[in-house]
């Protein structure tokens, strides 16, 4: 029997160990890659800290950001083959069958997995994925930039499309980290013009390098004000980990306008106001990562040289001091990737 390394969590709030566990077999349906690269999204700490209503498998590998190379098939795979380079994104598995599989928003499948969460993601040397729902990688997308957006790009590719922006519209980004960085690029993409908020200066200079043409920090200005001074916004997309950031980012709208609640702070309400609402004929909506489709399509776009993916390259034995890190915003770039092609340390 072969074994494996992975980063495993035992217990919620625990650290994370390396240990040595059994590679995964692919049954009916499912490959085993051998993992290059995996990302380090926000969801990961959330996962380990028990942070959500609904919680995750215990122990866990987590990881859902994991980009490699299919070793096994299991019997029945017609969709990948051996040696082709794959990502394993959060939306692991879904029926295929119900309402919402079938009318295309397989990411609401009541009957799905989730990868490092309902199951063992790609924090490890092996992973296991089901055939139908990896993603093929592009030639020419490089493994360290496919991992991001294998859930910061879909995710917020798909909030962008959600929000309706439409060219000239004036898009509000708050929060940008992972998904952010990337959400300010699909809303330029779009056509918009792009506000970004973040409390971290280091973050809004980041925006700026990818188009946004304005930037505002909470913690010295008045975001609402200032927002609302340039017309107000037509979309708001929240990618913060603070429900604070969410109710800026609806005061920061215009009559008409939606704002995309994407961010899932632990703290789990907002405090919004219903005459506001109706009266100026406010949308809020959820938005959760994005389909097959719109995966493909990140790619693409990278694939064209349309996107950029900032990311700081770690090895996985550094993943408790990079959880810190992303908690206390202390990278360079806005995302970590785990780079395992030569070993774990
Ligand atoms: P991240 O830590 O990289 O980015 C969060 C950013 O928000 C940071 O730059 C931080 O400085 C900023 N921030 C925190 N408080 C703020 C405030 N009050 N105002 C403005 N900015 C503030 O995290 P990430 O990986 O980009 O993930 C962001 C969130 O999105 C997480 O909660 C994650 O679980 C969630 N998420 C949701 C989906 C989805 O499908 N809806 C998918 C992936 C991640
Ligand atoms: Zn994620
Ligand atoms: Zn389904």
């Amino acid at each position: 029997m072969s074994t494996m390394q992975a980063a495993i969590a035992h217990e919620f709030g625990g650290p994370l160990s390396l240990e040595d566990v059994e590679i995964p077999t692919p049954e009916d349906g499912e490959v085993v890659i051998q993992v290059e690269t995996s990302g380090l999204c926000h969801t990961d700490i959330h996962a380990v800290h028990g942070d959500w209503p609904v919680k995750p498998k215990m122990p866990l590998i987590p990881g859902h950001e994991g980009v490699g190379i299919v070793t096994r098939a299991g019997s029945g795979v017609t969709e990948v083959k051996e040696g082709d380079r794959v990502a394993l994104p959060w939306l692991a598995y879904a029926c295929g069958n119900c309402e919402y599989c079938a009318s295309g928003w397989e990411t609401l499948c009541p009957n799905q997995e989730n990868a490092g969460y309902s199951i063992d993601g790609s924090y490890a040397e092996y992973a296991k994925g089901f055939a139908k729902y990896v993603s093929k990688v592009p030639d020419g997308v490089d493994p360290l930039d496919a991992a991001p957006l294998t859930c910061a790009g879909v995710t917020t590719y798909k909030a962008v499309k959600v929000s309706g922006a439409r060219p000239s519209d004036l898009v509000a980004v708050f929060g940008i980290g992972g998904l952010g960085h990337l959400a300010v690029q699909y809303a330029r993409i779009a056509g918009a013009t792009v506000v970004a908020v973040d409390l971290v200066d280091k973050k809004l200079e980041i925006a700026e390098e990818l188009g946004a043409a304005y930037t505002f920090n909470p913690t010295k200005v008045d975001v609402t004000e200032e927002i609302q001074k340039l017309g107000g916004a037509d979309a708001a997309i929240s990618t913060a980990v603070s429900p604070k950031a969410f109710e800026q980012a609806y005061q920061s709208l215009k009559r008409g306008g939606t704002l995309v609640f994407v961010g899932l702070p632990a703290d789990n309400e907002v405090d919004l106001p219903i005459f506001e609402t109706v009266l100026n004929g406010i949308t809020v909506r959820g938005s959760i990562v994005g389909t097959r489709v719109d995966l493909a399509e990140v790619f693409e776009l990278h694939a064209n040289g349309l996107t950029e993916v900032h990311r700081e390259v770690r090895t996985l034995d550094t993943v408790n001091e990079s959880f810190d890190d992303v908690l206390h915003s202390r990278m360079d770039e806005p995302r970590i990737v785990f780079d395992l092609r030569d070993g774990l340390a």
